[in-house]
C-alpha cells in the first residue's frame, strides 16, 4: 500500500497520512466454482462521521479555501447528508467556519440527527425550501450567499467538483493492482471519476447508481474524464429498489443477512444497494472467471439514523 504523500497543510490536520483502511474478504458461495474473489475496502471504519468517501472529496477543497485565505466555507446538502456531516467535522478540525445550506425549510423546527451533529460541530445552517434548493448551482443565488455569509469558498453539493475528483483519486492509494474490478456506489459520480483518473487502466471500475435512470451519470462522468481515461468503466442502475433513498423488505432483509454473515453494516442509500447488486451480478455470471473484485465501503452509516 502506498502512503498518502505530499506536504499539504490540510492532510496533516485531518490525519489522512495515517489512514490505513483494511480490506476484508467476503464469502461468496456462487463464485467458488468460478474462482471469484470478493473483498471490501472498509473506508467506513476511518471515523464514524467522516467515514467513507466524503473526507477525500473535501481535502483539496479545504486546502484551496485555506490557501486562498478564506475564513468561511459553504456547501449544500439534504437533511441526512453524509457530505454535510463530514464537512462539519473536517472544517472544525482545520479551524475554518462552515456553513451548510440545507434542503427543506421545515427541518429547522425538526432537525435530523445529521443536522444536530452538524450544529454541534459548529456549523451554521441555513434552511431553504426545496424549490429554492434546486438553484444550488445558480450564479445569482451563489452571489447572494456570498454577501450573506461573508464571502465563503463554495463547495458544490457532495463535493462534486475538480478538487473533489482529485481527492477521491487518493482512494486509489489503498487499492492494490491485483484487483481486476473495483465496485463503487455512485451519487454525483465524483468518486467514480476520481478513481478512474487514478487507478490503472487494467482495472475495470463498475458504478452502482441507487436511483432510477441513474445511467444519465454515464454522460456526466464521461465529460469529466480525459479521452485516454474514458475507458473500462460503466454504471448500472438496475439496483435502485424504487428510487433514491427508497428501500423495500427484500433489501433490508438482505442487508441484515449480510451483516450476520460478515459483521459489516451497510447503509440503506448507497452501499446496501451496491452490495446486493454485486452479489446478483456474481450469481448471474457477469464477472469473468477468476475475477478479483474489490468493493468500496464508502460509509454513510450516520445516515441510517
Ligand atoms: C455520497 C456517497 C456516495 C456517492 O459518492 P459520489 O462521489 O457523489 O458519487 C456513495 N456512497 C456513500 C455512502 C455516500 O455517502
Amino acid at each position: 500500500m502506498r502512503p498518502i504523500s505530499g506536504s499539504m497543510d490540510i492532510i496533516d490536520p485531518i490525519g489522512l497520512q495515517h489512514l490505513r483502511p483494511d480490506i476484508q474478504a467476503i464469502p461468496v458461495d456462487w463464485g467458488k466454482s468460478r474462482q471469484i474473489q470478493l473483498d471490501m475496502l472498509r473506508l467506513d471504519r476511518i471515523d464514524p462521521h467522516i467515514s467513507g468517501n466524503k473526507w477525500f472529496k473535501l481535502v483539496y477543497n479545504l486546502e484551496a479555501a485555506k490557501k486562498e485565505g478564506y475564513n468561511t466555507v459553504l456547501s449544500f446538502g439534504g437533511p441526512w447528508s453524509n457530505h454535510l456531516a463530514a464537512f462539519a467535522i473536517a472544517a472544525q478540525m482545520i479551524g475554518i467556519k462552515a456553513v451548510g445550506v440545507v434542503r427543506g425549510a421545515h427541518f429547522e423546527q425538526a432537525p435530523t440527527p445529521t443536522l444536530i451533529h452538524c450544529k454541534n460541530a459548529g456549523m451554521s445552517l441555513q434552511f431553504v425550501a426545496r424549490e429554492q434548493y434546486t438553484l444550488k448551482d445558480n450564479a445569482d443565488w451563489l452571489d447572494q450567499l456570498q454577501v450573506q455569509w461573508d464571502h465563503p469558498y463554495i463547495i458544490p453539493e457532495g463535493g462534486a467538483n475538480k478538487e473533489g475528483r482529485r481527492g477521491a483519486g487518493l482512494i486509489a492509494n489503498f487499492i492494490p493492482n491485483t484487483y481486476t474490478h473495483i465496485c463503487v456506489s455512485v451519487g454525483s459520480g465524483t468518486t467514480l471519476a476520481g478513481l478512474r483518473q487514478s487507478l490503472s487502466l487494467n482495472q475495470y471500475v463498475l458504478g452502482f447508481a441507487p436511483m432510477k435512470q441513474g445511467r444519465y451519470l454515464m454522460d456526466v462522468v464521461g465529460n469529466w474524464l480525459d479521452a485516454n481515461q474514458n475507458t473500462r468503466w460503466s454504471i448500472t442502475d438496475e439496483y435502485h429498489f424504487g428510487g433514491f433513498g427508497k428501500v423495500n423488505a427484500d433489501l433490508t432483509h438482505w442487508m441484515e443477512q449480510f451483516f450476520q454473515q460478515t459483521g459489516i453494516q451497510l447503509d440503506r442509500v448507497y452501499t446496501g444497494k451496491m452490495m446486493y447488486g454485486v452479489m446478483d451480478l456474481i450469481r448471474n455470471g457477469y464477472f469473468p472467471e477468476a475475477a478479483s473484485i474489490l468493493c468500496i465501503h464508502t460509509g454513510g452509516l450516520q445516515g441510517n439514523g
